[in-house]
């Protein structure tokens, strides 16, 4: 039996400090995908609610309340935010595991870190600073200084609703901008609990705005507003296109986290347990649904058969079903529609010639009915030209392809036309050097895979994106640079000078 939820929670949007309902009164409920029963409700946004929550962080940002804040104060204020979050972790983890289908160890992990990443950015709200240049003759001075973009749309996922949040918010807030958030329509609650959280701790009304709804009614017209300055995106690479048209309106500044297809390496000389465990990982956590999942293995030759016959045997052992349960590995896909689009991949594979070992169904009976559980799936032989190896699949679902050489590695790994991220398994110290330089992504794992801290900037090359989150540099995404150039004493006249 899959565990259900206690009660439906209904929310509104949340813009200028106000709760307020879709204008068109429209809700859009969203099921649990574990157990098919509704668990929550949110508002249906139109073009009017999100010109709203526009004009309200647009005030927000013109006054200055925010904005010119000492960033002592600002970073005090996120760090009570963070704080606040904390309490409620366990509010906000059943949240997540209900509106996503996440494991609930899972869960705890992702409003753990996103909890980390709130103290880390608050920190440096007080770091943003400038140069200034001595060295321009005796008659100048220049500084060099950064200011806030001004207002931030944030466009934010399903399938990491807090964290890629965490990734985002805390940093904008830090410049000094103001936001609009616009979390997926399937998993809005830990965003619009989060900004009432802002609120009780302080942060001004107006700064954090939640406008829920599709995408088409509410991030699209984010993307096109002239009254938003910057807007910080992460999802598919179809719909980053589409932003970008919408952006192009008043040239807006743009940050894009998109689609992956990261490759997992593993050498003969690695260590092979802690290289098995993070290729299960790689690909299996969050169900696969995850922008950096390692779901290419390349494996090397020599160790394949062997490696291959373990990992197909640890995929058949974990525990898919109830994401409530402690000891449950894999949880529920997003969606039927989404199950669906991952079970059609496995079709595709198994038409285009890849061998598939294990998996590849959806799971049914008792454990599993009304819930959108698909079975951890290795495909074996599968070649570059391959759908398995170019799309992204975003399911439990890896494919194995074998090389011969570093250079072969290499050149496997960056076949593809994502850039995000790549994982490498080897003991040999200068292989480990050489690959992770060959590499044409924003993130490189040596001997571990998705993991980190906030200190790290992410973010991709090629179809993957442009623009980074987290770090200084995820600070620094959120501000503009001003050049202000002084010059001293009687300047010298320009025209009318001649004879
Ligand atoms: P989308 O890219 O459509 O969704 C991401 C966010 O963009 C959501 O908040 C969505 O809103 C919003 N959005 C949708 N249309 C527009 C638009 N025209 N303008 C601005 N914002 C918009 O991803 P999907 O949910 O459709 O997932 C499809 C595929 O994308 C997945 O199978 C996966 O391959 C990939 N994906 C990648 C992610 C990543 O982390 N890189 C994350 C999610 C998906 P709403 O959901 O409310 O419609």
């Amino acid at each position: 039996m899959v565990t259900q939820a206690t009660q439906v929670r209904r929310y509104k949007h949340l813009i200028g400090g106000e709760w307020v309902d879709a204008s068109s009164g429209e809700t859009i409920p969203r099921n649990n995908p574990a157990t098919g029963e509704m668990v929550a409700e949110y508002a249906a946004g139109t073009l009017e609610d999100t010109r709203k929550a526009v004009k309200a962080a647009r005030a927000a940002f013109d006054t200055g309340t925010w904005s010119r804040m000492p960033g002592t104060e600002r970073g005090a204020l996120l760090y009570k935010l963070a704080q606040r979050m904390r309490e409620e972790e366990a509010d906000l983890v059943r949240i997540e595991v209900e509106e996503v289908g996440k494991t609930i160890r899972f869960a705890r992990g992702d409003i753990e870190g996103s909890i980390g990443i709130f103290e880390y950015a608050a920190g440096l709200a007080s770091q943003v600073h400038g140069e200034a240049y001595t060295n321009l003759g005796d008659s100048y001075n220049a500084t060099v200084v950064r200011e806030p973009v001004g207002v931030a749309g944030l466009i934010i996922p399903w399938n990491f609703p807090s964290l890629i949040l965490a990734q985002k918010l805390p940093f904008a807030l830090a410049a000094g901008c103001t936001a609009v958030v616009k979390p997926s329509e399937f998993t809005s609650g830990t965003a619009l609990e989060i900004g009432r959280m802002a609120r009780e701790s302080g942060i001004p009304d107006g700064v954090v705005n939640v406008v829920t709804g599709k995408g088409s009614a509410t991030g699209q017209v984010l993307s096109e507003s002239p009254d938003v300055d910057m807007i910080h995106f992460t999802g598919s690479t179809a719909t980053g296109r589409k932003v970008m048209e919408g952006a192009a309106s008043n040239v807006k500044k743009l940050s894009l986290e998109l689609g992956g297809k990261a490759a997992n390496i593993v050498f003969a000389d690695a260590d092979l347990d802690d290289a098995l465990d993070g290729v299960l990982f790689g690909s299996y956590f969050n169900q696969g649904e995850c922008c950096v999942a390692g779901t290419r293995l390349l494996v090397e030759d020599s160790v394949a058969d062997e490696f291959v016959g373990w990992l197909v045997e640890r995929s058949r052992s974990l525990k898919v079903g109830d994401p409530m349960d402690e000891a449950t590995d894999i949880g529920a896909l997003i969606h039927r529609d989404h199950a669906e689009k991952v079970l059609g991949y496995v079709k595709g594979g198994k038409e285009q010639g890849a061998s598939l070992l294990t998996g590849g169904e959806r799971l049914s009976g008792p454990d599993h009915d009304g819930g959108t559980f698909v079975a951890p799936t290795v495909f074996d032989r599968v070649g570059r030209e391959m759908t398995l190896f170019r799309d992204e699949i975003f399911g439990p679902v890896l494919s194995v392809t074998r090389f011969r050489t570093m250079e072969e590695a290499i050149e496997l790994a960056n076949d593809t036309e994502y850039g995000l991220a790549n994982s490498l398994w080897t003991k040999d110290l200068d292989k480990a050097m050489i690959v992770s330089r060959g590499l044409r992504a924003g993130r490189i794992w040596v001997n571990t895979t998705i993991d980190g801290g906030p200190q790290l900037p992410a973010g991709g090359f090629k179809a993957s994106g442009f623009g980074r989150e987290m770090g200084a540099a995820g600070l620094e995404e959120f501000t503009e640079i001003k050049s202000v150039l002084y010059h001293l004493g009687k300047r010298e006249p320009t025209f009318g000078t001649g004879v």
